[in-house]
């Protein structure tokens, strides 16, 4: 069901590249305000440090911030995109570093989405070295078809099948991202 308030046809030219609506905007708000209510229940008291991927975790970010109820601080990370050569190998190379310390502080970590695994592999090992009092991971779009590496994963928005998706932060060639909600794009916009 599309519970869009807009229809398709209201997003102008974008919507000429959109196939289909896969999670409408309403739905992703509603899960993230679930997702939010657990974090402030888990972290009460402890004052943990939100760290996000950008971009693509620029809305998830700013929306699951404002459903949290507990005290928090938030820092970014941006890593190069990879190629198809250095991703079978899980490498990922940082163009940004936190600009606080997370030294015995509890972290959690947001990820827009996860597909194989490889980059929140790398990125929770990094984060892990820097010995935190605790380390998770919130993931809003999970896709675990294509998974390489296993993680435990805190708290998940969404299982998507194996589609590659955008919208809500996620981009195809960096663009995309400002349809607030996840769509599929028609064949000939890829
Ligand atoms: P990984 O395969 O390492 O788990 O995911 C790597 C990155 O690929 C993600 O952080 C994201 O930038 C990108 N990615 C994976 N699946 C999708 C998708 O369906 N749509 C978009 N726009 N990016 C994706």
């Amino acid at each position: 069901m599309n519970t869009n308030s807009k229809p398709l046809n209201a997003y102008g030219e974008l919507a000429g590249d959109i196939r289909e609506i896969l999670i409408t905007s309403e739905q992703i708000q509603e899960r993230i305000q679930q997702i939010g209510a657990l974090i402030s229940v888990d972290y009460a008291g402890k004052t943990p440090i939100l760290i996000g991927v950008l971009k693509g975790v620029l809305f998830f970010m700013a929306d699951l911030l404002r459903t949290l109820t507990i005290h928090v601080e938030v820092d970014f990370l941006a890593v190069s995109s990879y190629t198809p050569s250095t991703r079978d190998q899980g490498l990922v190379r940082l163009i940004k570093d936190l600009d606080i310390s997370i030294e015995n502080r509890h972290v959690l970590f947001v990820e827009d989405i996860v597909d194989t695994g490889l980059t929140l592999n790398y990125l929770m090992r990094n984060l892990r070295a820097r010995q935190p009092a605790s380390l998770e991971a919130c993931v809003l779009f999970n896709k675990p078809e294509n998974r390489l590496i296993h993680l435990p994963l805190k708290y998940v928005g969404f299982d998507l099948p194996n589609r590659f998706i955008v919208g809500y932060g996620l981009d195809h060639r960096e663009r995309f991202r400002n349809l607030p909600f996840i769509g599929l794009l028609k064949p000939d916009a890829l």
